[in-house]
């Protein structure tokens, strides 16, 4: 299977149970007050500022380097289409229908069933920050963690023939003191990040007030990337 068709049936997964209040359950900033002394990288998604351009997905690509046209973050159109399509309402690509897109990208689970699953050691955590991301080196190219991905956002590079996932940039940026690329470049601050477990973090305090959303609780990861749904106000 290519990886663009695993890819579009995670976004089909995700977006299908994708903002839902109900059974997603708010959160906020207090499920992580058990553990403030390590940090905890989140990143939120406010889908209430995201316009869908997709610089976020370019951004990814260059920052890691990956093959053409691919990218560790994708965007989904959340009222049925896939990016780069027609809109399902009046099929044109420019349109006044109403539009709404969700960030399809790894969750950076607390509890990383990709982690439990590889044989090798090459999916893990990153012991500094928690990040769960990849020692290249190692990866036999098996795809147990795609399998055990709940998400299905793993893959594996074309290039290379090892899995990958979205590690919030670590090697790329956050190494280097700079943020993900991807929240570099939104110009819409659709993007937060940050270390949650930071009583003064913008992140922190943002989540303090907003409430937020994970996806797929009941398989009891707990992601780390956080979704503000749009949120329509009565008249
Ligand atoms: S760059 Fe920002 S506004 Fe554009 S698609 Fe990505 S998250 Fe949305
Ligand atoms: S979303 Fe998938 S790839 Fe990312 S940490 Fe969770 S199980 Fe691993
Ligand atoms: S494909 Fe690589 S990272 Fe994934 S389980 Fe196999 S060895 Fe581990």
């Amino acid at each position: 299977m290519s990886e663009n068709i695993e890819r579009r049936r995670f976004l089909k997964g995700v977006g299908a149970a994708s903002l839902i209040w109900g059974p997603m359950g708010c959160t906020s900033v207090e499920d992580d007050s058990s553990n403030t002394n390590k940090p905890h990288y989140v990143m939120v998604f406010d889908q209430n500022k995201c316009t869908g351009c997709g610089e976020c997905k370019l951004a990814c690509n260059t920052a890691n380097n990956l093959p053409e046209g691919k990218s560790k973050c994708l965007m989904e159109h959340q009222s049925g289409g896939v990016e780069g399509k027609a809109c399902p309402h009046c099929g044109k690509d420019k349109c006044n229908c109403e539009r709404k897109f969700v960030r399809v990208s790894c969750q950076q689970c607390k509890n990383a069933p990709c982690v439990s699953v590889c044989p090798t050691g090459a999916a893990h955590r990153d012991p500094k920050t928690g990040i769960v991301t990849m020692d290249k080196s190692k990866c036999a190219g098996c795809k147990y963690c795609i399998g055990a991905c709940p998400y299905n956002a793993r893959f594996i590079n074309e290039d290379t023939n090892v899995a990958d996932n979205c590690d919030f940039c670590l090697s790329s940026k956050l190494s280097k003191g700079e943020l993900p690329a991807c929240v570099q470049l939104c110009k819409y601050d659709a993007l937060v990040f940050g270390d949650i477990n930071d009583p003064n973090s913008y992140v922190n305090k943002l989540l303090a007030v907003k409430d937020s959303v994970r996806m797929k609780p009941q398989f009891g990861t707990e992601p780390s990337l956080r979704y503000i749904p749009v949120v329509k106000l009565g008249v």
